[in-house]
């Protein structure tokens, strides 16, 4: 029998009533044949109210370390509540099964707390449980550090817990949650808003990591390298029923690129206001400067994202912006600071009141004019460009916060994405 795991996130199971409509989901698998394994996460809200205690309890959340076991012993919790609750719900309506905490199966991770990757899933257990016909209900978010430690995988980790039972029980990955699929943009901001029946992993991967939530980065990673089947469904139906008029219930399926035979130019649009840029004033133009700079940041475990540098009016000095999240701004500041006096500059500056949209699509690698169009349909609303980077299938442009919305939907217009 084929082997399926089916993920809810918070909104899912944000009471006992959606409990009960996830278990009726899970049932009508388990009655057309598949072996399941399903993955939860907190209810909804849930993991917000644990951070905030630990950040009233101890110096985690906004600045954590590889110290900060504890933390993740507090917001590993929550998934804990809703896996017992659902194996609970199963069991009243008659099925056989069980929870499982990360610890027991186990899902093996590094001890990067707070943002923990899985290194390990043996899948002994967890095929054997399957394949006895018991429903195994895992608590997503979690996994077990070798020295037997839990440990969370960043917010948003239970997608990518899914993901990696998927690949090791060799199952296909369906992702519940409170939209019906992958769209164009952000439903919630552009109401114009298409679903895209298929997504490439490439372009997934993208989307998520420049903002689009509904999978967590990692998850499409994982997808990607070990093939996992994945789709994004909303579990807001009763299993078989079409969340709404004209749609059926398939969602969006998460594919290689080769098994889409439209293509598009671009295919989606994606934001972030987890941005802050840091400004340099006055560096020396001399080599040695972004390499001291950025070897500090990357020596604290800093990502730094967009960087550009230009020439100041001043002759043989140079400017340099770059950008990171938000949480790790102030850390930025500081290490820069700690450099200062050895590179030479004037002043640094930060400003949070940034956004990050960006553009994806496979398309752009053998279509030119696709930045042209960005940069004017943005010209055209009156929003001004500060920072821009590209690859080969995207192009973000950093830009001021409070223009975000009026910014997507604008290219989302451009690019006719309305019209799919
Ligand atoms: P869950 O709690 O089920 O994990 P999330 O809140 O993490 O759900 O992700 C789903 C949300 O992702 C949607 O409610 C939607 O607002 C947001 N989202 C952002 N970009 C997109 C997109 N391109 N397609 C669909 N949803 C998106
Ligand atoms: N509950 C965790 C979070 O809110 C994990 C998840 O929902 O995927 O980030
Ligand atoms: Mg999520």
């Amino acid at each position: 029998m084929s082997r399926l795991v089916m993920k809810f996130g918070g909104t899912s199971v944000a009471d006992l009533e959606r409990i009960r409509r996830v278990a009726r989901l899970v049932a009508a698998e388990k009655a057309a044949g598949h072996d399941v394994a399903v993955v939860v996460s907190a209810m909804a809200g849930k993991t917000n109210e644990l951070v905030a205690w630990t950040d009233g309890a101890g110096p985690a959340g906004a600045g954590l370390t590889p110290s900060d076991d504890e933390y993740d012993v507090v917001v590993a919790s929550g998934e804990q509540v809703t896996a017992g609750l659902l194996a609970m719900t199963l069991r009243n309506m008659g099925l056989n099964a069980r929870s499982w905490m990360g610890w027991q199966i186990p899902i093996i991770a590094d001890d990067a707390h707070g943002r923990a990757r899985i290194d390990d899933i043996p899948p002994e257990k967890l095929a054997a449980a399957m394949d006895s016909g018991e429903i195994a209900v895992i608590a997503g978010f979690q996994g077990v550090t070798r020295d037997g430690r839990i440990a969370t995988l960043g917010r948003g980790g239970s997608d990518t817990s899914a993901v990696a039972i998927a690949a090791a029980v060799g199952g296909a990955c369906d992702i519940y949650t409170d939209v019906d699929g992958v769209y164009t943009t952000d439903p919630r901001i552009e109401s114009k808003a298409r679903k895209l029946a298929k997504v490439s992993y490439e372009e997934m991967l993208e989307m998520a990591s420049l903002g689009a939530k509904v999978l967590q980065t990692r998850s499409v990673e994982l997808a990607m390298a070990y093939h996992v089947p994945v789709r994004v469904l909303s579990s807001f139906v009763e299993p078989g029923e079409a969340p709404g008029p004209g749609f059926e219930h398939l969602g969006t399926i998460v594919c290689d690129e080769e098994e889409i035979v439209e293509k598009r130019i671009v295919s989606g649009v994606a934001y972030s206001r987890d941005e802050a840029k840091i400004s340099l004033f006055g560096l020396p133009d001399h080599p040695g400067v972004s390499s001291s700079i950025f070897g500090a940041l990357a020596d604290a475990n800093v990502n730094v994202d967009m960087i550009v540098q230009s020439h100041a009016r001043t002759a043989d000095t140079a400017n340099m912006e770059f950008t990171v999240g938000k949480r790790d701004a102030a850390r930025a500041v500081e290490i820069v600071r700690t450099v200062q006096k050895e590179v030479g500059f004037d002043d640094v500056q930060v400003n949070e009141d940034v956004a990050k949209v960006s553009v994806i699509g496979v398309g752009m690698r053998s279509h030119a004019g696709v930045a042209k169009s960005m940069f004017s349909a943005l010209a055209e609303k009156g929003v001004n460009i500060q920072v821009i980077s590209t690859s080969e299938i995207k192009i973000s442009v950093l830009i001021d916060a409070a223009y975000t919305e009026l910014a997507v939907r604008a290219l989302h217009a451009a690019y006719e994405l309305d019209q799919l």
